[in-house]
Order: structure tokens, then C-alpha cells, then sequence
């Protein structure tokens, strides 16, 4: 059989355990997936692009599990009603080929895209950051926003967006965490001025320049989580020449990340040579260090197998026939007779 995990499942799932602790135990999930880097057989993510967005799989495999993602991002979508980014995904055997777990992954994606940013942070940023600017107020900001909270002790925030009512949704829905300071700014200088930390977490089909150099200060972390796809970028191009550049698969990274902007053989460092030890992250105190993220299927591996541990631990989900159980495995036409 395998478990079946639908959105209230997984809303229960991190309701039980509370988002940060989901947070950081998926974070530890992922970092101990990347020390195994070697021994995934990894691709870029295939993707079909249309006028407003983009439809990707995206797989990966072990020797002992299979794993993928189906992921759209549609920057218009939120004026139609529905959310940018919606995601399905599957775990399965491969010894068998035989399907674990199939579950949703748009919460799912979030907390792990948030917690594979603030993992990264924690190599990248200098240790004594405390405060993060947070431009792009939509579905991916509160999980980026607890994250950075859970995992750096980031505690003051400084919110922006170009849909006021966007930065008033996340102000309300973390009003009452405790030991966060959040404040909306009046534009993307007023909030990165003097941060520690910048996310850019925002969702237009265009090579947009949310951050100009201008704006970068001696020191600071920039985590660009929406600039994700070809023709979808946030940062000026001489922020990225000037940075250190980590990325998680430079294959993929390279035709979807901010570095699509940069000459093919730009300098930048994959993120589990960081975390092996083999490859430092920052440098040095006053260095700009900028995680070049556009989410990798390692990650989703690492968050299916997180979502099938703590479902099976809690009991949470059901079991569904989505492949056949046969008496006689030859047998498929049997199940087609009246019984
Ligand atoms: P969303 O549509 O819910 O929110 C995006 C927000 O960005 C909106 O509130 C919008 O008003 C704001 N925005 C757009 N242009 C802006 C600008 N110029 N300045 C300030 N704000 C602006 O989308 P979401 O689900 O939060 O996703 C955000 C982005 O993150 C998307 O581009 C998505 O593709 C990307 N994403 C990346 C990863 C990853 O692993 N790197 C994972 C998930 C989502």
C-alpha cells in the first residue's frame, strides 16, 4: 500500500509537531542528504514553459528510494484565485519500483525551501546576524521568515512588498510569535538598509532588479529564493558578479538561477562541497555571499522521506491502493472480474 498524505494531512502533520520544529528537523534532513551528494543520480529539473509559467518535474534516486516532484510556478495565478506555486510528489522503492508515499508538496515546498535557505545561512551569513529584510510578501514569506527565526535566531524582520495587503497578511499571521520584531518598509531600500540578511522571495516572469547594487552593504547574506526559472531573475547583475556565489546543482542552477546572467564559467561553489567541509562558505567578515537558490530534487527527497518518517510516527494520512496488490502478480486482467 502506500500512504497518502493530502493538504489537511500535512497541515495536521506540522500542526502536531509545530512549524519550527518541522523547520529544523527538515533542515537536518536535508543537510544529511547533501553529505551523501555523491551517491544521488541527479539531473536538471525537466520543464515545459508557456506564456505565464512553467510546469517542472523533477526526480532524483539513491540506491534504496525514487523520488519527484510535479511543480508549477504561475506568477499570475494569484489574480485568478490560485497560489503561484502548487506541488504533488511521490516516494518510492527502487529496488521494486513500488510507490511509498504520494503526498501533497505546496506546503511542503515551502518548508522546505525555507528551511534549505536558512540551513544555507547558517555557512553563509556572519554569525552575528539578527535582522533580515524580506522582500516578496506572498505563500513562501511567513515559512522564510520562521525559519530564519528557528534556525539563526533571527529575530527582526523588515517586511516589503508591492501588494500592501500582502506584507498586512504576513504582519497578521505572525503577530503573536513571540520573539519576532516585524515592521513593513516603504520600499526594498528602506528595508535592506543596515540588514544582516536579504530574501528575495518574489514572483514575476521577467528579469526583474529588485536589488541594485547600491543597496548591498560590506557583510551581508542575500538568500534569492524567487529568481527560478529562464527570464525569471531578481538581483542586478553586478550584485552577482561581485558576490560569492553558492548554488545547490550547478547544471540546473546555471540556466534557471541568477547566474543565468553571468558567463557560463563564472566562479560559484555547490552547496554540498559547503556543507562536506571541502569548500568554505563565507570568507571572510565582509564579504557579500549570495545562495543562489532555484530548489533542488535532493531537497524534495529529503522533505518526502521527513513528511513519510513523522506521518508514519504520528499515524497521519491513510493507505490507498494506487498500484494493484494481485494474488497472482501476473494476474492483472483478475482484477477487471466481477468478485
Ligand atoms: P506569491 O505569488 O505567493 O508571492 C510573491 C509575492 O511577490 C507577491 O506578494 C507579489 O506581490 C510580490 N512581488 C512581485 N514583484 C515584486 C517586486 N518587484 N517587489 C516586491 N514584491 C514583489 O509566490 P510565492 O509562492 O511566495 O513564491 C515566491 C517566489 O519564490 C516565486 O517566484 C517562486 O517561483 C519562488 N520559489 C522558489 C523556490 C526555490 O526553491 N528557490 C521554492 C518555492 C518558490
Amino acid at each position: 500500500m502506500t500512504r497518502y498524505i493530502d493538504v489537511q494531512d500535512l497541515a495536521r502533520l506540522v500542526n502536531r509537531k509545530g512549524l519550527p520544529t518541522c523547520l529544523l528537523e527538515m533542515a537536518e534532513y536535508i543537510r544529511q542528504d547533501y553529505l551523501r551528494w555523491p551517491v544521488f543520480e541527479k539531473c536538471a529539473r525537466v520543464a515545459n514553459h508557456s506564456a505565464d509559467g512553467v510546469i517542472e518535474l523533477m526526480p532524483i534516486s539513491d540506491a534504496s528510494r525514487y523520488a519527484f516532484k510535479y511543480v508549477n510556478g504561475h506568477p499570475k495565478n494569484t489574480r485568478h484565485g490560485l497560489p503561484t506555486v502548487m506541488a504533488f510528489g511521490a516516494l518510492a522503492s527502487v529496488d521494486t519500483g513500488a510507490p511509498l508515499l504520494l503526498s501533497e508538496m505546496t506546503l511542503t515546498t515551502a518548508i522546505r525551501t525555507a528551511a534549505t535557505s536558512a540551513l544555507a545561512a547558517r555557512y553563509l551569513a556572519r554569525e552575528d546576524s539578527r535582522s533580515m529584510a524580506l522582500i516578496g510578501n506572498g505563500s513562501q514569506s511567513e515559512f522564510q521568515a520562521i525559519a530564519f527565526n528557528a534556525l539563526l535566531g533571527i529575530d527582526e524582520i523588515r517586511l516589503y512588498d508591492i501588494d500592501p495587503a500582502a506584507s498586512a497578511k504576513l504582519v497578521a499571521n505572525l503577530a503573536n510569535r513571540p520573539g519576532l520584531k516585524l515592521s513593513i518598509a516603504s520600499s526594498v531600500a528602506e528595508a535592506v538598509r543596515g540588514a544582516d540578511i536579504v530574501t528575495t522571495v518574489t514572483a514575476d516572469k521577467a528579469c526583474a532588479t529588485i536589488l541594485t547594487p547600491e543597496m548591498i552593504e560590506p557583510g551581508m547574506h542575500l538568500n534569492a529564493v524567487g529568481g527560478d526559472c529562464p527570464g525569471k531573475t531578481e538581483l542586478h547583475r553586478a550584485i552577482v558578479e561581485r558576490a560569492r556565489v553558492i548554488v545547490e546543482y550547478e547544471p540546473q542552477s546555471r540556466v534557471e538561477g541568477e547566474i543565468q546572467q553571468m558567463p557560463a564559467d563564472s566562479p560559484v561553489t555547490e552547496f554540498w562541497r559547503v556543507v562536506a567541509g571541502e569548500a568554505k562558505g563565507r570568507e571572510h567578515g565582509e564579504q557579500v555571499t549570495l545562495f543562489d537558490s532555484v530548489g533542488f530534487a535532493l531537497e524534495d527527497y529529503s522533505a518526502l522521506r521527513y513528511v513519510l518518517d513523522t506521518a508514519q510516527a504520528l499515524d497521519i494520512g491513510k493507505d490507498i491502493g494506487l498500484v494493484p496488490v494481485l494474488e497472482d502478480p501476473k494476474d492483472l486482467y483478475g482484477l477487471l472480474q466481477p468478485r
